[in-house]
């Protein structure tokens, strides 16, 4: 894979991190815990409830994705960075920018 490319790919994970980041603050704010003296009612402390449990699912997945894109962005000069981690074959570039967390081609993902 060609230097460029490597350039390119590092600056969208960069901006997909800061994103995140963003998302998963704002997610954090959202799930904190809700306060038991009912000032918002029954109904609308039960929407709060269940919304939260949304969020909060919503939040681990950023978190997870989060991880893997930190991990992508650290390993960027490993010499098999961009190589499917079952078939050894180079993933293509458009899927490694589209999710560069990533570790295996589309074949080998679909399986
Ligand atoms: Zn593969």
């Amino acid at each position: 894979m060609s230097k460029i490319n490597k350039l390119e790919i590092k600056q969208q994970i960069e901006e997909k991190i800061i994103k995140l980041k963003d998302d998963i603050n704002k997610l954090t704010d959202l799930t904190k815990p809700i306060s038991p003296d009912c000032a918002i009612g029954r109904v609308s402390r039960m929407d709060a409830i269940n919304n939260k449990s949304i969020n909060e699912a919503a939040l681990r997945q950023k978190k997870t994705q989060l991880k893997a894109l930190e991990y992508t962005y650290n390993h960027l000069n490993d010499p098999e960075f961009g190589l499917c981690i079952k078939c050894g074959r180079e993933i293509p570039l458009g899927r490694i920018m589209l999710m560069p967390e990533s570790k295996k081609c589309v074949t080998c993902a679909s399986r």
